[in-house]
Order: C-alpha cells, then sequence, then structure tokens
C-alpha cells in the first residue's frame, strides 16, 4: 500500500476532492484525519470509510482558527500516533465581480480561508512532522493560481497565487529537515464547490470550452496527484507545482 504507516490530516475534508483524497488515502493504508466546518458531512464521510475497514476521524476546523488546527494536529498525533502528511485542500470559491465591485470584506473572506488557513495549518503541522522525522505538505491552488480570468472575482486567483509562493519558501525553508511541500492546481473539477457555475449552460459552456480535453476533471483524478506527493514515491519533489487542469494552463 502506497500510504502504509503514514497519518494524514485533510482540512476540508468533508466533501469534494478533500473527501475523496480522504477515501484514496484510507485505501491506501493511511490513518487519517478530516477537518471541516461542515460536521454533519464530515461525520458521514468518517463513518463511511470506517464502515469499509479504513481509520478515520473526523474534527471540527476551521482553518482560519489557530487553536482548531492545534486541536487537529494534536487528535493526529493522539490517536494515530504521528503526523506525516497535512493536505491544505481546504477553500471557498467566489462570485464573479470585477475589481471595483469587489467589497473589501469579501476580499478578506477568501484570503483568510484560501491563503491564511494554508499558513495557519502549515505552522501548526511543522512541529509534530519534526517530530515524526520529516513529512509532505500538499496546497491545493489551483489553475487560477497560474493564470488569470476575466470572469471571476480577483480574490479568488489572489488568494491562490498566495498559495503558490507560499509552498515555495516553506519548502525552500523546511527542505533540510526532510519536510517537502508542494502546491497542486487542478482545473474545473466536479464538486459542490461548482456546482451552481455547472448548472447555469452558458457558465458551463465558457468553462468546458477553455478546456482542452472538453470536460471537467473529476476529483480521483486531483486525488491521485495529491496521493503521489504524499507518498514516498515523491521524496525528492520539493516546491514543485503539480498541473491537474486538463490542458487549461497549456495554451
Ligand atoms: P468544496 O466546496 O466541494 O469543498 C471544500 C471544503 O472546504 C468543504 O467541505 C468546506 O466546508 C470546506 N471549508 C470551507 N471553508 C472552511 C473553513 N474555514 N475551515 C474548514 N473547512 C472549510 O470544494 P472543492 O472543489 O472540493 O475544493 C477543494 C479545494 O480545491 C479548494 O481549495 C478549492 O479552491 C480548490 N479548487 C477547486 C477547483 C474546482 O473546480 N472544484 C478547482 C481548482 C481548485
Amino acid at each position: 500500500m502506497r500510504l502504509a504507516n503514514k497519518v494524514a490530516l485533510i482540512s476540508g475534508g468533508a466533501r469534494g476532492m478533500g473527501a475523496a483524497e480522504a477515501r484514496l488515502f484510507t485505501r491506501e493504508g493511511a490513518r487519517v484525519v478530516i477537518g471541516d466546518v461542515l460536521e454533519k458531512e464530515g461525520q458521514a464521510v468518517e463513518a463511511e470509510i470506517r464502515a469499509k475497514g479504513g481509520e478515520c476521524v473526523f474534527v471540527r476546523l476551521d482553518v482560519t482558527r489557530e487553536d482548531d488546527w492545534q486541536r487537529a494536529v494534536a487528535l493526529a498525533e493522539e490517536r494515530f500516533g504521528a503526523l506525516h502528511v497535512l493536505v491544505n485542500n481546504a477553500g471557498i470559491g467566489a462570485v464573479l465581480s470585477r475589481v471595483e465591485d469587489t467589497a473589501p470584506d469579501a476580499w478578506d473572506q477568501v484570503m483568510a480561508v484560501n491563503a491564511k488557513g494554508v499558513f495557519l495549518g502549515t505552522r501548526a503541522a511543522i512541529p509534530a512532522m519534526r517530530r515524526a522525522g520529516g513529512g509532505s505538505i500538499i496546497n491545493i491552488s489551483s489553475q487560477l493560481g497560474l493564470v488569470g480570468m476575466d470572469n471571476i472575482s480577483p480574490q479568488y486567483p489572489a488568494s491562490k497565487g498566495a498559495v503558490r509562493l507560499l509552498t515555495k519558501v516553506t519548502a525552500l525553508q523546511y527542505a533540510k529537515e526532510g519536510i517537502r511541500v508542494n502546491s497542486v492546481h487542478p482545473g474545473p473539477v466536479v464538486t459542490p464547490m461548482t456546482e451552481a457555475r455547472r448548472r447555469d449552460p452558458a457558465t458551463r459552456q465558457l468553462m468546458t470550452s477553455r478546456i482542452p480535453m472538453g470536460r471537467y476533471g473529476e476529483p480521483d483524478e486531483i486525488a491521485y496527484g495529491v496521493l503521489y506527493l504524499a507518498s514516498d514515491e515523491s521524496s525528492w519533489t520539493t516546491g514543485s507545482e503539480l498541473v491537474i487542469d486538463g490542458g487549461w494552463t497549456a495554451q
């Protein structure tokens, strides 16, 4: 199994890509803590994984709260003995607005979850990874952390661009300690986050027309990339960007 003896913490694991990663990781032998603000959904993912024989526990985690992160990391160590992998996956989208129509509060909200949340998670996990003798941090950015887009609110790409470079700084600062840090850049994926945009025929058509492969991605198509970065198969990979976007950024 590709993650035997690994303990992973996945933020935003109650649904979408985070839940797909929790399912895949436990199938590959990891013990997984999933943290999310959605308690009912998170508990349901925990129950589903345990019913299949996987080791998984849900904890309420608001990624904007430092004390929540401390609790989640402590739970991983108490319950499963260590922390080797952190997937900073939790994120929120944003509706379409041009810069001049974007309220400063809306900017702050997205930056708090998508950018500061990754910083706080990284800060909380590093001491535990040091105790474990090393680790792997995987930060979920976006194809919109690499390129801009006209019909989106500015704070979303800005937050994902911040994640891309926070990844590289963290990778450089902790390389000597065996803590690897990489970013993943999914294109449009079929999850609850994109549901409203997919339901609107014009938006769906616009998004699909920008994907050379002509379709949205599935959560597992991202989860397999995250699995690689979490496993020892990627033992010399740090500070890198794994783009999984159906070709969006190739054009
Ligand atoms: P989703 O909305 O289906 O799931 C995101 C999860 O994060 C939810 O369970 C939500 O409750 C949780 N979350 C939100 N705010 C939180 C907070 N403050 N604390 C803890 N948990 C919180 O979205 P998804 O599509 O699975 O997205 C996962 C990640 O991938 C996000 O970072 C997103 O920005 C990124 N992403 C998504 C797409 C896409 O097309 N779906 C594309 C590129 C990047």
